[in-house]
This record gives C-alpha cells, sequence and structure tokens, in this order.
C-alpha cells in the first residue's frame, strides 16, 4: 500500500514553528518512501479560525517550499461524511444516541446535540476516507490517539499507524509562544531569517523523540549559510535591491540587514562630514573619474586602496556615499554605485562642507 500521510493544521493564521516542523516531517516521510502528503485544513472549530488564516498557512507552507499532493481538503465542507459515517456506526450498535440528541461512544461525544461532528470524529473520519496510512503530529496530540483508535474500530476501519514528535520549546523550555518574540513562520520571515535557512533548521531536528529548545544562534548561523548560498541576482531580489548592489549586501546576516544596506546605498541620508575632509573627497573624486562606470572587485579595491596609501580619511568617503558612518565594505559601496552617481553624491558632500 502506497504511503498517505496528512499535515493538517487549524486555519489560526501563519504556523507556529512547532507546526512547520511536523508539516517538514510529513513531507520527507512521503518523499522517502514515494508517498503522497494530503494537506487538511481543520477549520470546524471557530474559536481556532481566523480570516484569512488558510490562506496564511498556504503562502507559509509556499514560502517553506513543502508541495503537497492533495488538497486542501476543507473540514467545514465535509459535514455531511463525518455524519454519515457516525450513523453509520449508530445502526451498528457501535455508537449510542444520547437523550439530549447527541451520539456517543463510551463517553466520547461523536456528533453534538445539533448534529455537527466533534473535532475526534472528524479527523478519525477524514484519516479513514482519504485513506491515510502514517499519522505524523505533535505529542500534545498523544492523549487523542487512544480515543482515535476506539472511534476508528466504531466506524468500522483501522487508525492509521501513528508517530507523535517531541514539541519545540522556547529557549527557556516553556510552550514557544509570541512572549519568546519567534514563535511563527511569519516572525523569523519578518527578522530576515531565509526561507531555506529555517527550512533547514526544521529539517535538521527531523522527528525529535523529545522535546527540543528553539536554537535561535543555529537558525542565525543557517541564514548567514543561506545568503552566502544565494546568487546575486537572488540575494538582490531578496534585499529588494538592483543586482548591482549584490556584493554589498553580502555582509548581511539578514535578510532585514541586506534591505537596510540597500536603503543605505540606494536613498543615503545627509550626514555632516568633518571639515578637514574635503582632500579626501577631492582625490576620491579623482580616481573615481579615471575607473570605468561600472567597477570590477579589483577596480573598486584599487581606489580604496590608494585612499589609504595617502592617508584618506575612509569614513568621510563612506558617509558621502551613504550618509551612515558603518555599513558594508567600502569597497563594495564604491562597486555599487555608477561613476555618475557617487561623484554627485562626493560632490554634494563637498559643497555642504565649503558651505559651512
Ligand atoms: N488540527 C490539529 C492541530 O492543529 C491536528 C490534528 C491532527 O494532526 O490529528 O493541531
Amino acid at each position: 500500500m502506497s504511503v498517505r500521510v496528512r499535515f493538517a493544521p487549524s486555519p489560526t493564521g501563519s504556523l507556529h514553528l512547532g507546526n512547520a516542523l511536523t508539516a517538514v516531517a510529513n513531507r520527507r516521510f512521503a518523499d522517502e518512501r514515494g508517498g503522497a502528503l494530503v494537506l487538511r485544513i481543520d477549520d470546524t472549530d471557530p474559536i481556532r479560525t481566523i480570516e484569512g488564516g488558510e490562506q496564511a498557512i498556504l503562502a507559509d507552507l509556499e514560502w517553506l517550499g513543502i508541495a503537497w499532493d492533495e488538497g486542501p481538503v476543507r473540514q467545514s465542507e465535509r459535514a455531511g461524511l463525518y455524519s454519515g459515517m457516525a450513523r453509520a456506526a449508530e445502526r451498528d450498535g457501535a455508537a449510542q444516541r444520547d437523550v439530549d440528541g447527541s451520539l456517543r461512544l463510551d463517553g466520547l461525544t461523536l456528533l453534538r446535540a445539533d448534529g455537527s461532528a466533534t473535532y475526534q470524529l472528524a479527523t478519525v473520519a477524514d484519516d479513514l476516507d482519504l485513506g491515510i496510512t502514517h499519522v505524523i503530529r505533535g505529542s500534545d496530540h498523544r492523549p487523542n490517539e487512544e480515543p482515535q483508535r476506539r472511534i476508528a474500530r466504531a466506524l468500522g476501519g483501522e487508525l492509521p499507524e501513528v508517530m507523535h514528535h517531541g514539541l519545540l520549546l522556547g529557549e527557556d523550555g516553556k510552550k514557544l509562544s509570541k512572549r519568546h518574540g519567534h514563535a511563527s513562520v511569519a516572525d523569523f520571515r519578518e527578522d530576515g531569517i531565509p526561507a531555506a535557512a529555517l527550512r533547514a533548521y526544521l529539517e535538521e531536528l527531523g522527528l525529535p523523540s523529545h522535546d527540543v529548545h528553539l536554537d535561535r544562534a543555529r537558525i542565525g548561523r543557517l541564514a548567514i549559510e543561506a545568503i552566502a548560498g544565494m546568487s546575486d541576482d537572488e540575494l538582490a531580489a531578496a534585499a529588494d535591491a538592483p543586482v548591482e548592489l549584490a556584493r554589498a549586501l553580502r555582509g548581511a546576516r539578514t535578510l532585514v540587514e541586506a534591505r537596510a544596506i540597500a536603503r543605505q546605498i540606494g536613498t543615503p541620508a545627509a550626514a555632516a562630514l568633518p571639515t578637514d575632509a574635503l582632500p579626501t573627497l577631492e582625490r576620491f573624486a579623482e580616481l573615481r573619474m579615471g575607473a570605468p562606470d561600472r567597477l570590477a572587485e579589483d577596480d573598486a579595491r584599487a581606489i580604496v586602496r590608494e585612499l589609504k596609501a595617502v592617508g584618506g580619511d575612509l569614513r568621510a568617503v563612506r558617509l558621502a556615499l551613504t550618509g551612515e558612518p558603518r555599513g558594508p565594505e567600502l569597497w563594495t559601496v564604491v562597486a555599487a554605485l555608477p561613476a555618475a552617481e557617487a561623484l554627485e553624491r562626493v560632490r554634494r558632500a563637498a559643497d555642504s562642507l565649503s558651505h559651512r
């Protein structure tokens, strides 16, 4: 029988990192066995269903590069299946109607008095109906296994094989939540962690048998590696910058830093320069005029080296070009700017000096 697994988030918005771990583990389990991953949206609980929640999850999965083979299958569209399966169990004598009209199985409610399915019934009915062979989910669902096994039998089937993985905790060992600063995929994305880095971290964790503490330092190192692994085009696109800036973006540890560098070079702030900076600016202008419009690494490094050799004020050049006292290596800034733009910035800085 070919392997079929499912990832079944509730549509509460951007995926909790622990849920993303479950998704990655299911994808890998299917891939290693030539199986299929079904995406199921558990959207019957109004408290756990928020506007746009499903789209946020689909966007997170796409961002992380986690594809699904079937779905999304929405529980809210399958009420008929659940009540049909429950009624069959009632006819078989496996489930009993309560005085209040609900349908029960040894104390477990399958259908509420209003006829709606409980989470336990819906999830088991789906696992059977969708032909799921293995359930892989977080160990917070461990207490559900035994009741779900009984429900599966009452529905005339067998629960798939169930594997529970350890949970992802905060660095303090408590349940990972907003309190820790980063809990959802969106939190890491907004912090500039590349998708490849977050995916690699989740792949590294695999299917942990015990709870694991989030290792932010590890994610930070993977982010640096992921940025190093990007082509110039990829990095520039990720930082919303023209590709000429790629070399300057290389020093960034996150995509947020890369975007800040791109802004610094693209739309520099005005900065006050030391009054004795003029000779350095003049020397820079001479060197820049004598070099090609678009600079190769060697040309750009040569300009900076030459300025240093004559005791030039490199900080003043940086201030004139970027408006900031610190930033990426100066040669990368010099290389990022076409000649006319660099000369214009230096001229403006020199003007502001002579007018003081
Ligand atoms: N919808 C449940 C959750 O979000 C998952 C149910 C299951 O995997 O059995 O945790």
